[in-house]
C-alpha cells in the first residue's frame, strides 16, 4: 500500500506538519521509534519568545560566555572530544555571530514568530485545543549591571505595545522569589509561553481523532531510493512507501546520513527541572534570567526551570552535577524557597550555527522533504515551519520558487 505523506519524527515539527497537511485535506502518517510521550518537545520551557530576544548567535556571545565561565555561571558545556563536525559547526557559529546577520535574524523571527503565536491561538479556538496559552509577555531579568546597562541604552525609546522597563516595586510583583542581587528587568510583551506537555499530548490525541495514522514504536533505519526519488523508508519489521516523506527526527540525523546530507546542526542538550513550590512565590509570567540562560515559567499545577547548552554529548540520562549547577545558580539570585515534587529532565535541542532551521526539499530526491535544525525555539517556529512544508508539498513547488524557504531556511544562508 503506497500512502499519500509520511512524516518521520512526531516531535512538535512534525506534529505541527501533520496538523497543516490533515487541513488541507492530506492524508498523513506519523512513524516514531517511541511512544510520543517524552521527546525534547515535552520537556522544554514552553516560551514563545520570538520578540526582543537576542538569538543566540549575537555579536559579543563569545566574550560574554568567556566571562560567565570566569564566574563559574556559564550555561555552556563543550565536551573534551571535539570531533570535526563539532568544530565546524563551531566556527560557523562564531562566524555567524554578526552586527549584520542580527537585524535579518531578529526579522525572520518577528514574521514566523507572528504566524505562530496566531496559529496556536486559532486552534485553541477552532479546535478546542487547551495549551495552558498565556500571551502576557516574557520577563527579561539581569543579574549583570553592565548588561542591564546596554540592554537600556537599547530600549532608550517608549513603545508601550512592546515592552515596559520595571522599577523595584514591579520586579516584586512579577518576581516575588528574586533577591536583592536582581539588578533590573524588562517585560517584553508581545511573547507567551505555553505548557509543551500539554500541547504535545492535545495535538497527538486530535490528529489521531481526525484520520492521522500513528506508527509507534518503529525506528525508520533505512531509506531506498531509485529514479531521483525516495522509493521506500524501513524499520526492522516492516517496508513503507509514500508519495512524499518529511523528515523530522530533531537532532537525530541516521537517515540524512544515508541519504549523505550533511546537516549543519548539532545536538546541544538542556535540562528541565519541574517542581511545585508556594504559589504566593511563583513568577507572574515566564521569566528569562538573561545573563544565566536560565528560563523560569510558571504552569497550572508547577514551575519549571530550564537550561544549560551542552555541546558535543549525546548521552541521554540526567547527568546529577549539571541539575546541582542549574539549581546553584539559580538560587544565587532568589530568596531561600522549598522545592517539592521535583521531576529532573533532559533533551537535545537540534541547534545550527545561525539560529536558521533547515527546512525545505532535497535537491536531488524531491519528494523528500526536511524539517529539521529548530535548535532552542522550536516551540516557537513549528507551527510556521508546518505550514511552509505544507505549501510546499501541496504547490508541489521547488525550494526556489517558495519565498519562505529562501527567506529561513538555513540550506539558503551562506
Ligand atoms: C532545555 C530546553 C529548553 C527549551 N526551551 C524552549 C523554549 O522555551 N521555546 C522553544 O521554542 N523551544 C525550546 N526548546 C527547543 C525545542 O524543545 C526544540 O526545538 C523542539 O522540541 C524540537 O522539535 P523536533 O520536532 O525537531 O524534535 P523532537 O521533539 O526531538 O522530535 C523528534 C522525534 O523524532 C523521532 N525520531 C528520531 N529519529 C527517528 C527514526 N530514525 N525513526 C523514527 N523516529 C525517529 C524521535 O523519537 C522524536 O520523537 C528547548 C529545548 C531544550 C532542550
Amino acid at each position: 500500500m503506497k500512502r499519500d505523506v509520511i512524516i518521520i519524527g512526531g516531535g512538535v515539527v512534525g506534529l505541527m506538519t501533520a496538523y497543516s497537511l490533515q487541513k488541507a485535506g492530506r492524508s498523513v502518517t506519523v512513524i516514531d521509534e517511541t511512544d510520543i510521550s517524552d521527546n525534547t518537545s515535552f520537556g522544554n520551557a514552553g516560551l514563545l519568545s520570538a520578540f526582543d530576544k537576542t538569538p543566540l548567535s549575537n555579536p559579543g556571545v563569545v566574550l560574554d560566555t568567556l566571562k560567565l565561565m570566569i564566574k563559574g555561571e556559564s550555561p555552556v558545556n563543550i565536551h573534551p572530544k571535539l570531533d570535526y563536525k563539532l568544530f565546524r559547526w563551531l566556527f560557523k557559529f562564531v562566524q555567524s555571530a554578526n552586527e549584520d546577520r542580527l537585524k535579518r535574524t531578529l526579522a525572520l523571527f518577528e514574521k514566523y514568530g507572528q504566524i505562530t503565536i496566531d496559529r496556536y491561538k486559532q486552534m485553541q479556538i477552532e479546535d478546542g485545543l487547551d495549551f495552558d496559552f498565556h500571551h502576557d509577555g516574557m520577563l527579561s531579568v539581569f543579574t549583570e549591571e553592565k548588561s542591564y546597562e546596554k540592554k537600556l541604552a537599547k530600549y532608550n525609546f517608549v513603545d508601550n505595545d512592546r515592552f515596559e522597563i520595571f522599577d523595584n516595586s514591579k520586579i516584586k510583583e512579577y518576581l516575588p522569589l528574586g533577591n536583592e542581587k536582581i539588578k533590573g528587568a524588562i517585560l517584553f510583551k508581545r511573547n507567551a509561553h505555553f505548557d509543551p506537555k500539554r500541547v504535545m499530548l492535545e495535538m497527538k490525541n486530535y490528529l489521531s481523532k481526525n484520520g492521522v495514522e500513528f506508527i509507534l514504536n518503529e525506528r525508520i533505519s533505512n531509506i531506498k531510493f531509485k529514479d531521483k526519488k525516495v522509493a521506500s523508508i524501513s524499520s526492522a519489521l516492516n517496508t513503507y512507501e509514500a508519495e512524499t516523506y518529511v523528515l523530522s527526527t530533531g537532532y537525530q540525523t541516521l537517515l540524512a546520513d544515508i541519504r549523505k546530507k550533511e546537516l549543519m546542526m548539532t545536538p546541544a542538550k538542556g535540562y528541565s527541572i519541574t517542581f511545585t513550590m508556594p504559589k504566593e512565590l511563583e513568577p507572574k509570567t515566564s521569566t528569562l534570567f538573561a545573563d544565566l540562560f536560565i528560563v523560569m515559567t510558571p504552569r497550572r499545577n508547577d514551575v519549571r526551570i530550564t537550561s544549560k547548552l551542552e555541546l558535543g554529548s549525546t548521552d541521554p540520562r540526567v547527568i546529577k552535577e549539571q541539575i546541582e549547577s542549574i539549581k546553584e545558580n539559580f538560587k544565587k539570585y532568589t530568596i531561600p524557597f522549598e522545592m517539592e515534587d521535583i521531576v529532573e529532565w533532559s533533551g537535545f535541542r537540534p541547534l545550527t550555527p545561525n539560529d536558521m532551521p533547515l527546512i525545505g526539499r532535497d535537491e536531488e530526491y524531491k519528494n523528500l522533504i526536511y524539517g529539521m535544525g529548530l535548535g532552542w525555539l522550536g516551540m516557537t517556529f513549528a507551527p510556521s515551519v508546518g505550514e511552509i512544508l505544507k505549501d510546499l508539498i501541496i504547490k508541489d513547488s521547488e525550494n526556489k520558487n517558495n519565498d519562505d524557504i529562501l527567506l529561513f531556511s538555513g540550506f539558503y544562508q551562506g
